[in-house]
């Protein structure tokens, strides 16, 4: 009888994992069948602009914490797909960090041309996951029509991201601060900010480039405060870094090291949690952001239950490339291509990862480490070889780019590891391109 898998969400790694399975039909295997729910009502996970926040039209969590004008904050050089070049998308090599449309077309045009589209029920929320004898009931919801119903699968992979529940402290005077207060969950627009006195608590890359949109788009003054050590790029004159907030009294902020600053509004960028409410105790993994996540196997299989795989869990140097690199792993895994050990191999994989980020020192061991994941899963499936060895340089690379200059790092420009040509320099630098749809950003 043909296997059914259900893959749960359908962002960049739902989306890697449909094209896994439709690379090996095209190659004449015979595959599972797949049935992919997502909760929203097209495909692209956190690429899918949403200007909602709070709870959306049926009343599920806004799953979107992207905003306008969000420009890539890596090099796409980074992430780009082995099996579909920029090149082959857009006809033509593009600049290195294309705004969130951009991106978007990418990611669509692979699954567009695999034509997947058709296993995926949207608008439809995974509601409960549990274990039975044969394999797994998943219990969805139907949200236009308010339908529950329930399907058996031998397989649950879940990819419904995890950076889309807000971590959120609470600050002594919140309740009667005068301004607005929000997580970077709920941030949509930085026009809003102008001209204003903004407080970001956090140094998260959320800190880095909400301050930095607010800034280009002309918030009066930014301070950043911070718990452990300060971001250290050489902002702007209208950029402080402070340590942590203490309290808020009225309208005027209180930090450890007793200065005070007069602000209108305080987001806080503190982060996300994994968070799966659909998942009982005994399926769902419960992991810190890292790069070697809690309690799986290759980072994919979760040890107390195999036949369950979650991907994309891991914190992101890399993100499309590795989805993938895991999705082509998991779809030989569950085809029977590639074999799984006993459970002690499984946990003896999962303590030497943990064992080995944790000997890293600093955040270029954590790319390589990275890299060389990926490198160890591609080795292992049909996934085309690409010189990951490039792209972690190209991070590199990047990476200097920002401590040289935070606010034109995004101006550089890379060669492609997939295709091997150099990207074109952007026509305008990003703190002039006010305008960033996908029509202007590939104007000439
Ligand atoms: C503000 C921000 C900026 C970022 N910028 C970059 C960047 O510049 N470059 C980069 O490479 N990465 C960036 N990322 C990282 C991002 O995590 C990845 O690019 C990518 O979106 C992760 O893909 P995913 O499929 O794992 O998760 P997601 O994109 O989060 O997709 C998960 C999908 O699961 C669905 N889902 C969730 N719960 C359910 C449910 N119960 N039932 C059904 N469906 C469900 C969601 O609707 C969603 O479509 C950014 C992330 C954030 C938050």
């Amino acid at each position: 009888m043909t296997k059914r898998v259900a893959i749960i969400g359908a962002g960049p790694s739902g989306l890697a994992q449909l094209r896994a399975f439709q690379s090996a039909a095209e190659k004449g295997a015979e595959v599972p069948e797949i049935v992919c729910f997502e909760k929203q009502s097209n495909w692209g996970g956190l690429w899918n602009y949403t200007w909602r926040t709070g709870l959306d039209q049926y009343g599920e969590p806004v799953h979107g914490s992207m905003y306008r004008y969000l420009w890539s904050n890596g090099p796409k050089e980074g992430l780009e797909f082995a099996d579909y070049s920029f090149e082959e998308h857009f006809g033509k090599q593009i600049a290195s960090y294309p705004p969130r449309a951009v991106l978007f077309d990418y990611i669509e045009g692979r699954v567009k041309k695999a034509g997947v589209r058709d296993q995926i029920r949207f608008e439809t929320a995974v509601r409960w996951v549990q274990k039975t004898d044969a394999g797994f009931d998943v219990t969805v919801c139907d949200l236009p029509n308010d339908r529950t119903y329930t399907e058996s699968f031998d397989h649950v992979i879940v990819a419904s991201g995890h950076f889309s529940t807000p971590n959120v402290p609470q600050f002594d005077g919140f309740e009667s601060f005068k301004g607005r207060t929000l997580h970077a969950h709920d941030f949509r627009d930085a026009m809003e900010f102008a001209g204003k006195d903004i407080l970001i608590v956090g140094t998260s890359y959320s800190a880095e480039d909400i301050g930095s949109q607010l800034w280009k788009y002309g918030a009066k003054t930014i301070t950043v405060s911070h718990r452990t050590a300060p971001m250290g790029y050489d902002w702007p004159g209208n950029w402080q870094e402070v340590p942590l907030l203490t309290k808020v009294e009225g309208n005027t902020a209180h930090f450890k090291d007793g200065t005070t600053k007069d602000v209108d509004a305080v987001i806080l960028c503190t982060g996300y949690k994994h968070h799966f409410p659909y998942m009982p105790d005994d399926l769902r993994l419960q992991t810190a952001n890292r790069l070697a996540s809690s309690d799986l196997y290759k980072g994919v299989s979760f040890v107390p239950e195999p036949d369950l795989f979650y991907l994309g869990m891991q914190d992101q140097w890399f993100t499309f490339n590795m989805f993938d690199a895991q999705a082509w792993y998991v779809r030989d895994v569950i085809m029977g291509r590639i074999a799984m050990p006993d459970k002690a191999a499984m946990e003896a994989d999962v303590a030497d990862r943990i064992a080995r980020e944790d000997a890293g020192e600093d955040d270029y061991d954590a790319i390589w480490y990275q890299g060389d994941y990926i490198k160890e899963l591609i080795a292992d499936t049909d996934y085309p070889d690409f010189d990951v060895e490039g792209a972690c340089q190209a991070f590199k690379e990047w990476k200097g780019h920002k401590k040289k200059d935070i606010m034109t790092f995004r101006n550089n420009a890379y060669k492609s590891v997939i295709t091997g040509t150099m990207a074109p320099i952007h026509h305008t630098p990003w703190k002039d391109a006010l305008d960033d749809s996908l029509e202007v950003y590939l104007q000439n």
